[in-house]
This record gives C-alpha cells, sequence and structure tokens, in this order.
C-alpha cells in the first residue's frame, strides 16, 4: 500500500495519517515532522528549513525532494509507505514520479481531506503538539489529560511557530495557488479521493478506511 494523504493545513492529515499507519503498520513519511525534527536537533537543513515556514512560506522543491528520496532509498518502503505534506507542487509531484518510477512502483491512491477555511483556522489555533514525540492535541477537541502534557510520552506540549495567524493565513494561499493544481494531476491519474474532513476524528477515518479497503 503506497499512499499519499493532502489536505490544506489543519485538515487533519497528520492525525489521520498517525492512525493510518498504527493500524497498518506501515512507515510514515511527513515531510513537516522530517523538517521539524532536524530543527529541534539543530540540523544546518532544519535552521535554513525554519526561516521558511515559521513565514508559512514552503521549504524550496530541491531541499525538500532531496530528504523525501532519501528516506524513500530506506529498506523499509520497499512495500508500503504514506506520504504526509508532500508533494505540495506540481514539481514535487513530477519528481516523485521519477523517484517511485526509479523503484519500480507507483502510488495506489491519494486520500484529500477537505475542510473549510474557518475551520482550519480554527484548528491551528488549537493545535498543541508534543515537543518530544509530536504527538498532535486540540485544546477542545483532542484534549490532553494534563493539560500542557503528552499523554503518551509527558512531553511538553507546545504551540508550533508557524501556527499564528499570519503565517496561517499565507499558508492558506499558497496552498491555493501551489498545492490544490495537484489535484487535478492526480484526478487525471484516477487515484484521487476525496474525503470529508469536517467531521469528527473517527468519522473521518472510517472513509477513510472504506477507501483503504478496496486497494
Ligand atoms: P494537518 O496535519 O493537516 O495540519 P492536524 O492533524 O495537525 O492537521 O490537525 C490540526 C488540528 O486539528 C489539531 O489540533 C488536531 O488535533 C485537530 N483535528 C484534526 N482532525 C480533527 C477532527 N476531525 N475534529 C476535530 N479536530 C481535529
Ligand atoms: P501543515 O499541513 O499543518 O501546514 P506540515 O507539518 O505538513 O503542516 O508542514 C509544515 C510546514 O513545513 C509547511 O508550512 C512548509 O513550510 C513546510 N513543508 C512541509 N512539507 C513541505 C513540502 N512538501 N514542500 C515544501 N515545504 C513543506
Ligand atoms: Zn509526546
Amino acid at each position: 500500500m503506497k499512499i499519499l494523504v493532502m489536505g490544506p493545513p489543519g485538515a487533519g492529515k497528520g492525525s489521520q495519517s498517525a492512525k493510518i499507519v498504527k493500524s497498518y503498520n506501515i512507515p510514515s513519511i511527513s515531510t513537516g515532522q522530517m523538517f521539524r525534527e532536524a530543527y529541534k536537533n539543530n540540523e544546518s537543513m532544519g535552521i535554513e528549513a525554519m526561516e521558511y515556514i515559521k513565514n508559512g512560506n514552503l521549504v524550496s522543491d530541491q531541499i525538500t525532494n532531496k530528504i523525501v528520496k532519501h528516506r524513500l532509498h530506506r529498506y523499509d518502503t520497499e512495500r508500503s509507505f504514506l506520504l504526509d505534506g508532500y508533494p505540495r507542487t506540481v514539481r514535487q509531484a513530477v519528481a516523485l514520479d521519477e523517484m517511485l518510477e526509479n523503484m519500480g512502483t507507483k502510488l495506489d491512491a491519494v486520500i484529500n481531506i477537505l475542510s473549510s477555511n474557518d475551520v482550519l483556522f480554527e484548528r491551528m489555533e488549537n493545535r498543541r503538539v508534543c515537543k518530544k514525540c509530536g504527538a498532535t492535541y486540540h485544546l477542545i477537541f483532542k484534549k490532553p489529560s494534563i493539560s500542557g502534557v503528552c499523554d503518551l510520552c509527558s512531553g511538553e506540549l507546545y504551540q508550533r511557530e508557524d501556527d499564528t495567524l499570519e503565517s496561517v493565513k499565507r499558508r492558506l494561499e499558497i496552498y491555493e495557488t501551489k498545492t490544490k493544481p495537484l489535484l487535478d494531476y492526480y484526478e487525471k491519474k484516477g487515484i484521487l479521493y476525496n474525503i470529508n474532513g469536517m467531521q469528527p476524528f473517527d468519522n473521518v477515518y472510517a472513509d477513510i478506511e472504506l477507501v483503504l479497503r478496496e486497494l
């Protein structure tokens, strides 16, 4: 199973991807998570990427394609993987197709999670993330048992550098201009599946499962 989870920022890609990789036991490749991890570890790539990220801009296609290519070459991606938040531009999609072709494989499905902008704003304002393990919470819909503390690892919860109002606006604009055209690209390949992301977590997941079960 080789799938890709798409959607505007805040749609629930990370939350749903976490559920999918857990129940199907497949590796997850999240470029946003990889950038945040590299930044946390003081790697030069992470520091460079964070300059773009915190202002709501995309990291360059060159850097992004390079880290994905590197990650896809690890042995664990041979049978299955889930890409979360990559590709985000047509150039990245073309680069990905080339990488997969070289690996003798292709994508089985693109899960596109849809939501209205007011829901997206509300979700990013209330999003909190664990500093230690990256788990995602929501101050109303996915509250940690102890305020400010991760249920899974007791790590500290923080608000992402790019979840400011200005940055969210910019990311939504960029989504419209740079990422949305990709939907056409995958629609034409006949592998695009739209999912209503404005439902409770479990209902969104149930809709995704209906698609995955058919693959
Ligand atoms: P993305 O990876 O697409 O940016 P996240 O999975 O991080 O999105 O979700 C954004 C925020 O919205 C998080 O705080 C998350 O807990 C919350 N969230 C995600 N899906 C739902 C949902 N179906 N209902 C309510 N809140 C949700
Ligand atoms: P969200 O979907 O909530 O915006 P992500 O964790 O997927 O969160 O991405 C966070 C940020 O990391 C993006 O706003 C962007 O700056 C950068 N990023 C992630 N994936 C890519 C990508 N494929 N291409 C360019 N930049 C990316
Ligand atoms: Zn944690």
